[in-house]
């Protein structure tokens, strides 16, 4: 019998589940550990509320977390309730699926301030993630900037412009849709540090900007570059542009009913951040691209701003041990092995990079090469004791494990607590869903 441990129960931990079962049918026993008491990772607590469609694939990770010889074990913290040694004695392949939890800092004065966060911590508050509960952004002000314009800029837009009725059908967590529908923000400006053709945005999430009830997308026309020049894009690519030049031609008049505008301000990146313990300007420094290259011009405004949030990319948390690669943020590895045993996969592998499906692929990947490890002699495949001697070190330690049933029961109390035509009301806090469990 094989026996492996997946830490993180986020998209990448159940594919690479699900690829060791059809790599070894009865053969393999696998253990998913997650720190929080519920599983899906970003499924949870990173996809925007008012996208459920994407969501539903965790219909698909049940099926998995279902099977016999898969397990989830919630609410215990690697590194910290049990070490890695541990587990490497008891499971033949350690493999983490740990996703980057945390915020690329800006590394610029004044991050510090007020009202000032990364979108790890801002998209956690909104989606009920136990960790950002009590982040309480202030949403008084006229002003925001969200730094970056990738897809996650787009969510954090996107959420800051709605109104009440548009989240419905969404799982939005109770203390965010009361927080935004009190919102007095009228301008959100998005800051690129590149032009219209370098967004990291996809079509589909981008057309999504000009269909709000009470906000209107603005690009200015001097920003885009001739129409000739699309032609060199990729597809997908070439349609974001043209939502871009689609925004930059909506008249004014049909700007008149909105209350919220969402401008994009390309060339531009945060030199500093400026305020009396909370933020109230952006000092912004033009950039232009020069052979490709990005150049400060020396030229600099201030951007008027009450919340600011950094959307610019994530970081893997190190685990003691563990070999990590600091300037890339993630754990140091060649193709997902990190060291004989210990493997990673998904945005702990390859960074925050790619779509959830992206990390179907990668998951059966990294079963081959532990196949092939274990084929070659590389990777032990005898005398290891598995998830019962785990289950003795978490009897020995009081750990308070959270099991699938268990989980089965807190998702059943947080769909009876929805509020109409929502799917659930998340519990935010970890005791709450351990109580939940009965
Ligand atoms: P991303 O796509 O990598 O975008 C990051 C943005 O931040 C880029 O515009 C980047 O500009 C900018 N940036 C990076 N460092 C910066 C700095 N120091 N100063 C100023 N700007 C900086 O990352 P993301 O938006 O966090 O998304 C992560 C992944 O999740 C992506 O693959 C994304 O597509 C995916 N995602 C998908 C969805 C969806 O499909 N609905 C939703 C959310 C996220 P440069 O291009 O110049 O580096």
């Amino acid at each position: 019998m094989r026996h492996l441990a997946i830490i993180g129960s986020g998209p990448a931990g159940y594919y690479t589940a699900e690829a060791a079962q059809k790599q070894w049918g009865d053969d393999i026993r696998v253990d998913i550990f997650d720190r929080l008491p519920v599983p899906y990772g970003l499924i949870r607590s990173g996809v925007a509320p008012d996208h459920q469609s994407i969501k539903g694939v965790s219909r698909r990770y049940e099926q998995t977390a279902l099977s016999e010889n898969v397990r989830f074990v919630g609410n215990v913290t690697i590194g910290k309730d049990v070490t890695v040694a541990e587990l490497q004695d008891l499971y033949h392949a350690v493999i983490f699926a740990t996703g980057a939890p945390n915020d690329r800092p800006l590394e610029i004065p004044g991050e510090d301030l007020g009202n000032v966060f990364g979108s790890a911590a801002f998209v956690g508050w909104y989606n009920g993630h136990p960790q950002f509960t009590d982040l309480a952004p202030d949403l008084s002000g006229k002003n925001a900037v969200i730094v970056g314009m990738g897809n996650v800029a787009l969510d954090v837009a996107r959420i800051l412009s709605k109104t009440r009725s548009e989240f419905e059908g969404s799982d939005i967590v109770a203390h965010a849709l009361d927080a935004l529908a009190a919102s007095r923000l009228e301008q959100i400006t998005i800051l690129g540090r590149r032009g219209p053709h370098q967004i990291a945005m996809t079509p589909k999430e981008l057309g999504e900007l000009a269909r709000l009830e009470r906000a209107t997308p603005r690009v200015d026309p001097a920003d885009l570059p001739p129409e000739d020049d699309d032609a060199v894009l990729e597809p997908g690519q070439r349609k974001s542009v043209g939502h871009l030049r689609s925004f930059a031609a909506i008249p004014e008049s049909e700007r008149a009913d909105a209350s919220i505008e969402v401008n994009f301000a390309f060339y531009g990146v945060p030199k500093a951040l400026k305020g009396e313990g909370k933020i109230q300007v952006v000092q912004v420094a033009e950039t232009e691209l020069s052979g490709g290259k990005l150049v400060e011009t020396g030229a600099l405004y201030d951007l008027p701003c009450d919340l600011l949030v950094s959307c610019i990319g994530y970081r893997t948390s190190p685990i003691p041990g563990v070999p990590f690669d600091e300037r890339m943020g993630r754990f140091a590895n060649d193709e997902g092995r990190i060291l004989p045993g210990l493997y990673c996969v998904g945005w702990a592998r390859r960074g925050p990079t790619g779509t959830i499906g992206t990390n179907r692929p990668d998951g059966f990947e990294i079963i081959e090469k532990i196949a092939a490890d274990m084929e070659s002699g590389r990777l032990d495949t005898g005398g290891k004791e598995g998830r019962a001697g785990f289950d003795r070190i978490a009897a020995a330690r009081n750990l308070e494990i959270v099991t699938f049933r268990d989980w089965k029961k807190i998702e059943e109390a947080e769909e009876k607590a929805a509020r109409e035509g929502a799917p659930r009301e998340k519990f935010v806090k970890i005791e709450e869903m351990i109580k939940a469990r009965g």
